[in-house]
C-alpha cells in the first residue's frame, strides 16, 4: 500500500497536476497549511542518535521543502495568522512553519536556512528540557535501547529482543505507547527508572540535544516566535486535571520569564495513533492563557477552524514528495 501511494504521490508530482491544483484552486482560497516539523538533521544509517526516522528531515531535504514552499506560498508567522483568525479572515494562500519539541538542530541548522529564504516560524519548547541537557522521554527511551550492552529487555510480561535498528525502533515504539498510556507524571518516571537501571545507560548530561535559551533569544531577536509544549511531554488526555494543569500553566510560566513577553501559543505533545487532546484538554489550556493551540491531525485552516484545535501537517504527507527529490530533478 505504501508503494502504491508513493508512485500516486511520484504521478502527481511528476506530471505537474500537484502545481496546477495549487495554482488554480489552493493559490486562490483563503486558507492556511500549517506545517509540522520536529528535527531537521543528518541521520547516518546505523546510528539514528536520539532521532528518529519518522520525525526527522535533512537539513539538505528541509532546505529543499523551504526552497519549494516559499515560491509557491505566503509564508507568514503563526500569530499573524491567529490575528485575522480573529478577525475572521485567513491571509490567501499561506503557510506557517512549526517545530515541536525544541531540538537544538532548530536553531543550528533550520534557522540559518529559513532566514535564508527570508522565512519565519513558531517553535514550541518542552520547557523543562531548554538549557538543561535533559532528553525528553521518549529520547530517553529510544537513547537507552540502542546504547545499551543487553540483547534484549523485558517489559510488562514481555521480552523485547534489541541488538539492530530494527529491534530497537520495533521495541521503542511498543513502550512509548505504554508511556503514553501511563496516567501520572509519577508512574512515567519510575518506569523509565526503572528501565534505565536495567538497561545500565546514562541517559544525563546530553549536550546539544535540546535547545539553550541564548539559542531562542537570538531566533526571537530575528522574529521566530516560542510556544509552551509543556514541561515534560506527557500524553494529556491521560493526565488527571491537576497534572494537566500543572504541565500546561508552569511551562508557559518558564517560557514567559525567559521571554519576557506574554506567551500565547500552544501545541499539544504526542500525535500519532493516540488521541493527544480532549475537550478537557483544551479548556485547561485556555484557563491557562493560551490563544491558540495546534494538533497533529491534517488539515488545512480556514475561518471556520478551531483555535484551539488547529489541524498541522507533517513531513510524512502529499507535499512532502512533492517538495522531494523529484521535485530537485525536475528544477
Ligand atoms: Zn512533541
Amino acid at each position: 500500500m505504501k508503494i502504491v501511494k508513493q508512485i500516486i504521490k511520484f504521478l502527481l508530482v511528476y506530471t505537474g497536476v500537484i502545481d496546477l491544483i495549487h495554482y488554480f484552486i489552493t493559490s486562490r482560497l483563503p486558507a492556511c497549511i500549517i506545517w509540522r516539523y520536529h528535527s531537521v538533521l543528518d541521520i547516518k544509517d546505523g546510528d539514528v542518535l536520539y532521532a528518529s526516522p519518522s520525525i526527522t528531515v535533512s537539513p539538505k531535504e528541509f532546505e529543499r521543502q523551504i526552497r519549494y514552499l516559499s515560491k509557491r506560498y505566503n509564508i507568514i508567522s503563526l500569530d499573524e495568522l491567529v490575528s485575522s483568525i480573529k478577525r475572521g479572515c485567513v491571509p490567501r494562500n499561506s503557510l506557517v512553519i512549526t517545530f515541536d519539541d525544541g531540538y537544538r538542530d532548530n536553531y543550528l541548522y533550520a534557522y540559518p536556512i529559513l532566514k535564508k529564504y527570508r522565512a519565519t516560524a513558531t517553535i514550541y519548547l518542552t520547557a523543562n528540557c531548554i538549557g538543561t541537557n535533559k532528553m525528553v522521554w521518549m529520547h530517553k527511551v529510544l537513547y537507552m535501547l540502542q546504547k545499551t550492552q543487553e540483547k534484549g529487555i523485558e517489559v510488562k510480561g514481555k521480552l523485547y529482543q534489541l541488538g539492530d535498528r530494527d529491534n530497537v525502533l520495533k521495541a521503542c515504539k511498543i513502550i512509548g505507547g505504554m508511556v503514553k498510556g501511563m496516567k501520572s507524571i509519577k508512574e512515567r518516571d519510575e518506569f523509565l527508572d526503572d528501565l534505565i537501571k536495567r538497561l545500565k545507560v546514562n541517559v544525563e548530561g546530553v549536550d546539544n540535544l535540546m535547545l539553550k535559551w541564548e539559542d531562542v533569544l537570538a531566533m526571537k531577536k530575528d522574529g521566530f516566535s516560542f510556544g509552551g509544549h509543556t514541561l515534560t511531554h506527557p500524553n494529556l488526555p491521560s493526565l488527571s486535571r491537576e497534572e494537566m494543569r500543572k504541565e500546561i500553566e508552569e511551562s508557559k510560566k518558564v517560557i514567559e520569564e525567559r521571554l519576557g513577553e506574554p506567551v500565547i501559543l500552544f501545541s499539544y505533545p504526542n500525535g500519532g495513533a493516540t488521541s493527544h487532546y480532549n475537550e478537557v484538554v483544551k479548556e485547561v489550556v485556555q484557563e491557562c492563557g493560551y490563544v491558540n493551540a495546534t494538533t497533529s491531525d491534517g488539515g488545512v485552516v480556514d475561518t471556520n477552524s478551531a483555535l484551539y484545535a488547529m489541524p498541522r501537517w507533517g513531513v510524512d504527507n502529499l507535499l512532502d514528495m512533492a517538495i522531494g527529490s523529484v521535485i530537485e530533478k525536475l528544477n
